[in-house]
């Protein structure tokens, strides 16, 4: 059923290579529009919960994501002032059943290289590189993208999946560059072998003090830990991934349990990143032009949701344009109405679980440990009910509490 032009797809990052193959699993032929020299992800790690599971299986490629994935006990959460456990979700059996699939964590390179392949074996996905669009055009019959190098690329749709800074985005929405939020990420990949012997749990770890954390995790089949620590440092301006030394990491870290400090020590070839975000908006599409991914709905990484969401889109955006027997605009319609309120939950929650969880100090801290330790993992389970029991085609929120 491949169609006479493909669907363009702007960005081969996860987003975008997991529609390329939702879509073709569909029937539907698709060309990838990457704007890098090589499809590729950083080397860091990335936590995915249950529902991400369930976009592998929808997508295809269950067997392959389940094989790269450490299946980690706990997650853990630690108050990085005093070194004690505040709170520990387990991740056994009945989580599990509870919520049909594992949470796992993965590296990045893998995760994107799981997609990839499913892509470059597809005879309905194209993948072309060194092909950043810069805006397109579209009529009743279908668009044009429009390359940096003044070529134009003719498609029956445009998908935006593009990223936090979405050309796509710049002309359909128009809504101005993402709000920097001030909060700086670091990022190190370090051998395990490096890692503190007391340390090395196989949980996703998270020590949450005074307007900073520090998050560790096994990867790669145990070979090394993935750590990042965020501090809320009121920074202005946006960056991504430029390298910072030892010292520039530590210096905003001087509060915190040694016992905590110690994994920044132990860090090295830091990469620095300064967080953007965006309110949630409603529009999303137009005719045969629509985005996914962080190009829709960037938001903070501290629901560990961003990459899951994008996923959960191309399942969804790929269920649509079936149901639509073809018929972008309706489907895109029908995506949008899907989609849009589970990911804006996601984007205020992960602002919100930063203000008070991972970063209050003082009362507000105590008041944090006193709620938490309080909670039972059927506490934690029925909170998270509405996010990992969800899936990319139910568009779930929850009940508001
Ligand atoms: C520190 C940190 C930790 C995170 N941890 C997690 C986590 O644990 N779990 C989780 O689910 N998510 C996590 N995320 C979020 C996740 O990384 C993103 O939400 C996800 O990668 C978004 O995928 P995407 O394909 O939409 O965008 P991107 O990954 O940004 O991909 C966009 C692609 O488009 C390309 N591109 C850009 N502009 C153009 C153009 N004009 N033309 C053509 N191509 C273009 C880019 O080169 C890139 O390949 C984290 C994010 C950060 C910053």
């Amino acid at each position: 059923m491949a169609r006479d032009k493909p669907v363009l797809i702007a960005g081969g990052g996860i987003g975008g290579l997991a529609a390329a193959i939702g879509l073709a699993q569909k029937g539907y032929r698709s060309l990838v529009l990457e704007k890098a020299p090589q499809l590729g992800e950083i080397g860091a790690g990335i936590q995915l919960g249950p529902n991400a599971f369930h976009a592998f299986d929808q997508l295809g490629v269950g067997d392959a994501a389940r094989r790269m994935a450490v299946y980690i006990d706990a997650l853990v959460l630690m108050d990085a002032i005093s070194a004690d456990e505040i709170a520990r979700i387990p991740l056994d059996e009945p989580f599990r059943q509870r919520f049909g699939n594992p949470y796992a964590v993965v590296h990045r390179g893998e995760l994107h290289g799981v997609f990839l392949k499913a892509c470059l074996a597809h005879p309905l996905v194209e993948l072309r590189t060194s092909s950043a669009v810069t805006g397109f055009t579209q009529d009743e019959s279908g668009v044009i993208a429009v390359l940096a190098d003044s070529s134009m690329v003719d498609g029956a749709a445009l998908i935006g999946a593009d990223g936090l800074w979405s050309a796509i985005r710049r002309q359909l929405v128009g809504d101005g560059a993402p709000r920097v939020t001030g909060h700086t990420t670091y990022r190190s990949v370090i051998p395990t072998h490096d890692m503190p012997d007391d340390l090395r749990w196989n949980a996703a770890t998270l020590w949450a003090g005074p307007k900073c954390h520090i998050v560790h995790y096994p990867l790669s089949g145990w070979k090394t830990f993935n750590l990042v620590v965020t501090y809320h440092n009121d920074a202005p301006e946006p960056v991504a991934g430029k390298p910072v030394s030892k010292e520039h990491v530590t210096s905003g870290f001087a509060h915190v349990h040694p016992r905590a400090r110690q994994i920044i020590d132990r860090g090295h070839d830091w990469k620095m990143w300064v967080l953007c975000d965006r309110d949630p908006i409603l529009k999303w599409a137009e005719d045969h032009v629509v985005l996914l991914g962080d190009a829709a709905h960037p938001t903070l990484q501290y629901m560990a949701q961003g990459a899951c969401m994008a996923m959960e889109d191309a399942v969804c955006l790929a269920h649509e344009v079936e149901g639509a027997s073809g018929d972008f605009s309706r489907a895109f319609e029908a995506y949008r109405m899907k989609r849009v309120n589970r990911t804006a939950r996601i984007q205020i929650q992960s602002r919100l679980v930063g203000d008070h969880i991972y970063h209050p100090a003082d009362g507000h801290a105590a008041l944090r440990n006193t709620i938490m330790r309080s909670m039972s993992a059927g506490d934690f389970y029925d909170s998270l009910q509405w996010l990992y029991g969800g899936s990319g085609l139910d568009g779930g929120v929850g009940a508001v509490r």
